[in-house]
Protein backbone atom coordinates (compact mmCIF):
# COMPACT_ATOMS: atom_id res chain seq x y z
CA UNK A 1 0.00 0.00 0.00
CA UNK A 2 2.64 2.07 0.64
CA UNK A 3 4.57 1.55 -2.29
CA UNK A 4 1.24 2.68 -4.44
CA UNK A 5 0.88 5.57 -2.96
CA UNK A 6 4.25 6.49 -3.48
CA UNK A 7 3.76 6.03 -6.74
CA UNK A 8 0.75 7.26 -7.49
CA UNK A 9 2.47 10.55 -5.44
CA UNK A 10 5.35 10.31 -7.98
CA UNK A 11 3.16 10.01 -11.00
CA UNK A 12 1.46 13.08 -10.49
CA UNK A 13 4.41 14.67 -9.61
CA UNK A 14 5.58 13.67 -12.74
CA UNK A 15 2.27 14.51 -14.89
CA UNK A 16 2.32 18.13 -13.60
CA UNK A 17 6.40 18.84 -13.99
CA UNK A 18 6.37 17.26 -17.43
CA UNK A 19 3.53 18.67 -18.96
CA UNK A 20 4.40 22.51 -18.94
CA UNK A 21 8.18 21.68 -19.17
CA UNK A 22 7.69 19.84 -22.72
CA UNK A 23 4.86 22.43 -24.13
CA UNK A 24 8.20 24.96 -22.89
CA UNK A 25 10.66 23.12 -24.08
CA UNK A 26 11.50 23.53 -27.53
CA UNK A 27 14.80 23.29 -29.24
CA UNK A 28 15.77 27.56 -28.54
CA UNK A 29 14.91 27.22 -24.80
CA UNK A 30 18.35 26.76 -24.04
CA UNK A 31 18.97 30.01 -26.43
CA UNK A 32 16.77 32.03 -24.27
CA UNK A 33 18.37 30.95 -21.17
CA UNK A 34 21.87 31.79 -22.64
CA UNK A 35 20.72 34.90 -23.97
CA UNK A 36 19.55 36.37 -20.07
CA UNK A 37 22.07 34.97 -18.34
CA UNK A 38 24.64 36.78 -21.01
CA UNK A 39 22.43 40.34 -20.13
CA UNK A 40 22.26 42.89 -17.77
CA UNK A 41 18.58 42.22 -16.23
CA UNK A 42 17.91 46.07 -17.13
CA UNK A 43 18.38 45.29 -20.87
CA UNK A 44 15.30 42.98 -20.74
CA UNK A 45 16.59 40.97 -23.93
CA UNK A 46 14.19 38.57 -23.96
CA UNK A 47 11.51 41.42 -25.03
CA UNK A 48 13.21 41.46 -28.11
CA UNK A 49 12.66 37.89 -28.87
CA UNK A 50 10.09 36.76 -31.04
CA UNK A 51 8.98 33.07 -31.22
CA UNK A 52 5.97 31.51 -33.69
CA UNK A 53 3.96 31.70 -30.51
CA UNK A 54 4.08 35.33 -30.27
CA UNK A 55 1.08 37.53 -32.05
CA UNK A 56 3.85 39.54 -33.73
CA UNK A 57 6.30 36.80 -35.24
CA UNK A 58 4.32 36.94 -38.49
CA UNK A 59 4.65 40.98 -38.79
CA UNK A 60 7.94 40.93 -37.58
CA UNK A 61 9.21 38.27 -40.12
CA UNK A 62 7.40 39.83 -43.53
CA UNK A 63 8.39 43.69 -42.48
CA UNK A 64 12.17 42.71 -44.43
CA UNK A 65 10.64 40.31 -46.74
CA UNK A 66 11.24 41.95 -49.79
CA UNK A 67 10.99 38.94 -52.26
CA UNK A 68 7.52 37.81 -52.23
CA UNK A 69 8.50 34.18 -53.85
CA UNK A 70 10.00 33.62 -49.88
CA UNK A 71 6.89 34.86 -47.90
CA UNK A 72 4.93 31.62 -48.39
CA UNK A 73 3.37 29.44 -46.09
CA UNK A 74 6.21 26.57 -47.44
CA UNK A 75 8.55 28.47 -46.73
CA UNK A 76 11.03 27.77 -43.87
CA UNK A 77 10.78 30.03 -40.91
CA UNK A 78 12.85 30.80 -37.85
CA UNK A 79 12.73 29.40 -34.69
CA UNK A 80 13.28 32.49 -33.14
CA UNK A 81 13.57 35.96 -34.34
CA UNK A 82 15.91 38.46 -32.50
CA UNK A 83 15.66 41.92 -32.93
CA UNK A 84 18.13 43.62 -31.13
CA UNK A 85 18.15 47.68 -30.09
CA UNK A 86 21.88 47.90 -29.15
CA UNK A 87 25.34 46.28 -29.97
CA UNK A 88 25.87 44.53 -27.34
CA UNK A 89 22.29 42.25 -27.79
CA UNK A 90 24.04 41.41 -31.21
CA UNK A 91 27.16 40.57 -29.33
CA UNK A 92 25.07 38.27 -26.90
CA UNK A 93 23.11 36.70 -30.00
CA UNK A 94 26.65 35.21 -31.53
CA UNK A 95 27.50 34.38 -28.09
CA UNK A 96 24.46 32.30 -27.54
CA UNK A 97 24.24 30.86 -30.73
CA UNK A 98 27.75 29.97 -30.85
CA UNK A 99 27.32 28.20 -27.17
CA UNK A 100 23.91 26.70 -27.97
CA UNK A 101 24.85 25.18 -31.51
CA UNK A 102 22.06 27.52 -33.31
CA UNK A 103 22.31 28.04 -37.01
CA UNK A 104 22.34 32.60 -37.13
CA UNK A 105 21.32 34.19 -40.20
CA UNK A 106 21.81 38.02 -40.23
CA UNK A 107 19.08 40.23 -42.02
CA UNK A 108 19.43 44.08 -42.51
CA UNK A 109 17.14 45.49 -45.18
CA UNK A 110 16.37 41.83 -46.88
CA UNK A 111 16.71 42.36 -50.15
CA UNK A 112 18.55 39.25 -50.86
CA UNK A 113 17.46 37.96 -54.24
CA UNK A 114 17.29 34.81 -52.95
CA UNK A 115 16.58 34.87 -49.06
CA UNK A 116 19.50 34.06 -47.85
CA UNK A 117 19.12 36.06 -45.18
CA UNK A 118 15.54 35.11 -43.72
CA UNK A 119 14.93 31.68 -45.01
CA UNK A 120 16.85 28.06 -44.65
CA UNK A 121 16.03 24.67 -44.16
CA UNK A 122 18.42 24.28 -41.27
CA UNK A 123 16.67 25.84 -38.24
CA UNK A 124 17.69 28.57 -36.86
CA UNK A 125 17.69 32.09 -34.99
CA UNK A 126 16.90 35.10 -37.35
CA UNK A 127 19.06 38.19 -36.12
CA UNK A 128 17.14 41.20 -37.55
CA UNK A 129 19.36 44.39 -37.41
CA UNK A 130 16.52 46.72 -38.42
CA UNK A 131 16.26 48.72 -35.00
CA UNK A 132 19.82 49.41 -35.56
CA UNK A 133 20.05 52.14 -37.58
CA UNK A 134 21.69 55.10 -36.49
CA UNK A 135 23.78 57.46 -39.27
CA UNK A 136 26.09 59.83 -37.54
CA UNK A 137 27.50 62.06 -40.67
CA UNK A 138 30.61 63.89 -39.66
CA UNK A 139 31.06 66.28 -42.82
CA UNK A 140 34.27 68.09 -41.70
CA UNK A 141 35.87 64.91 -41.23
CA UNK A 142 34.04 63.75 -44.39
CA UNK A 143 33.39 60.19 -42.49
CA UNK A 144 29.59 58.80 -40.79
CA UNK A 145 29.40 55.89 -38.46
CA UNK A 146 26.57 53.82 -40.03
CA UNK A 147 24.81 50.94 -38.46
CA UNK A 148 24.07 47.85 -40.41
CA UNK A 149 19.80 47.79 -40.51
CA UNK A 150 20.24 51.25 -42.22
CA UNK A 151 18.72 51.91 -45.42
CA UNK A 152 20.81 53.32 -48.29
CA UNK A 153 18.15 55.64 -48.89
CA UNK A 154 18.17 56.90 -45.27
CA UNK A 155 22.13 57.33 -45.53
CA UNK A 156 21.98 59.40 -48.80
CA UNK A 157 19.21 61.53 -46.97
CA UNK A 158 21.22 62.61 -43.65
CA UNK A 159 24.33 62.81 -46.00
CA UNK A 160 22.22 65.22 -47.99
CA UNK A 161 20.77 67.11 -45.64
CA UNK A 162 24.75 68.20 -43.95
CA UNK A 163 25.65 69.10 -47.27
CA UNK A 164 25.04 69.47 -50.74
CA UNK A 165 28.24 68.37 -52.41
CA UNK A 166 28.45 65.62 -50.65
CA UNK A 167 27.52 61.80 -51.24
CA UNK A 168 28.72 58.01 -50.90
CA UNK A 169 28.53 55.74 -54.06
CA UNK A 170 26.13 52.95 -53.17
CA UNK A 171 23.64 51.14 -54.64
CA UNK A 172 20.37 52.92 -56.59
CA UNK A 173 17.76 51.37 -54.77
CA UNK A 174 16.89 53.24 -51.22
CA UNK A 175 15.25 50.58 -49.53
CA UNK A 176 18.63 48.01 -49.76
CA UNK A 177 20.23 47.75 -46.48
CA UNK A 178 23.76 48.87 -45.84
CA UNK A 179 24.71 45.77 -44.11
CA UNK A 180 24.03 43.25 -46.63
CA UNK A 181 24.79 45.74 -49.57
CA UNK A 182 28.26 46.60 -48.19
CA UNK A 183 29.34 43.03 -47.10
CA UNK A 184 28.29 41.77 -50.45
CA UNK A 185 29.63 44.97 -52.25
CA UNK A 186 27.97 46.73 -55.26
CA UNK A 187 27.09 48.96 -58.25
CA UNK A 188 25.31 52.61 -58.11
CA UNK A 189 24.56 55.53 -60.11
CA UNK A 190 28.15 56.94 -58.65
CA UNK A 191 30.29 53.82 -59.17
CA UNK A 192 31.24 54.47 -62.50
CA UNK A 193 32.45 58.23 -61.61
CA UNK A 194 33.86 57.32 -58.37
CA UNK A 195 35.16 53.82 -57.62
CA UNK A 196 33.26 50.42 -56.58
CA UNK A 197 30.95 51.63 -53.99
CA UNK A 198 32.99 50.08 -50.43
CA UNK A 199 36.41 51.23 -51.13
CA UNK A 200 36.00 54.23 -48.48
CA UNK A 201 35.17 52.10 -45.60
CA UNK A 202 36.25 51.30 -42.27
CA UNK A 203 34.38 47.85 -40.53
CA UNK A 204 34.47 48.26 -36.57
C1 LIG B 1 15.02 45.63 -55.48
C2 LIG B 1 16.52 45.50 -55.36
C3 LIG B 1 17.31 46.52 -55.82
C4 LIG B 1 18.71 46.43 -55.73
N1 LIG B 1 19.47 47.45 -56.22
C5 LIG B 1 20.82 47.35 -56.15
C6 LIG B 1 21.66 48.39 -56.67
O1 LIG B 1 21.21 49.38 -57.19
N2 LIG B 1 23.00 48.24 -56.56
C7 LIG B 1 23.56 47.12 -55.98
O2 LIG B 1 24.77 47.03 -55.90
N3 LIG B 1 22.79 46.13 -55.50
C8 LIG B 1 21.45 46.21 -55.58
N4 LIG B 1 20.68 45.20 -55.09
C9 LIG B 1 21.35 44.03 -54.49
C10 LIG B 1 21.61 44.30 -53.02
O3 LIG B 1 22.66 45.24 -52.88
C11 LIG B 1 22.06 43.00 -52.34
O4 LIG B 1 21.06 42.02 -52.48
C12 LIG B 1 22.35 43.24 -50.87
O5 LIG B 1 23.05 42.12 -50.37
C13 LIG B 1 21.09 43.48 -50.07
O6 LIG B 1 21.41 43.87 -48.77
P1 LIG B 1 20.25 43.88 -47.66
O7 LIG B 1 20.87 44.22 -46.35
O8 LIG B 1 19.10 44.68 -48.12
O9 LIG B 1 19.78 42.36 -47.71
P2 LIG B 1 19.75 41.18 -46.67
O10 LIG B 1 18.85 40.19 -47.31
O11 LIG B 1 19.41 41.65 -45.32
O12 LIG B 1 21.25 40.65 -46.65
C14 LIG B 1 21.89 40.16 -47.83
C15 LIG B 1 23.05 39.23 -47.43
O13 LIG B 1 23.97 39.92 -46.57
C16 LIG B 1 24.02 39.29 -45.28
N5 LIG B 1 24.00 40.35 -44.27
C17 LIG B 1 23.02 41.27 -44.07
N6 LIG B 1 23.36 42.09 -43.08
C18 LIG B 1 24.57 41.68 -42.62
C19 LIG B 1 25.43 42.13 -41.59
N7 LIG B 1 25.10 43.18 -40.83
N8 LIG B 1 26.59 41.49 -41.39
C20 LIG B 1 26.93 40.41 -42.17
N9 LIG B 1 26.15 39.93 -43.17
C21 LIG B 1 24.98 40.56 -43.39
C22 LIG B 1 22.75 38.45 -45.20
O14 LIG B 1 22.89 37.37 -44.29
C23 LIG B 1 22.59 38.00 -46.63
O15 LIG B 1 23.46 36.93 -46.92
C24 LIG B 1 19.30 45.27 -55.17
C25 LIG B 1 18.48 44.24 -54.69
C26 LIG B 1 17.11 44.35 -54.79
C27 LIG B 1 16.24 43.23 -54.29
Amino acid sequence: MENSLFLTFSSFLFVIHFVPLAASTPSYLSFLQCLSKHSHPSDHILSRVYTPNNSSYKSVLQHYIRNQRFNRSTTPKPDIIFTPLQESHVQVAVTCCRKTDKYLKIRSGGHDYKGISYVSNISFVLLDMSNLRSIDVDIQNETAWVQAGALLGELYYRIWEKSKVHAFPAGVCPTVGVGGHITGGGYGNLSMDYHKNFLPLIFS
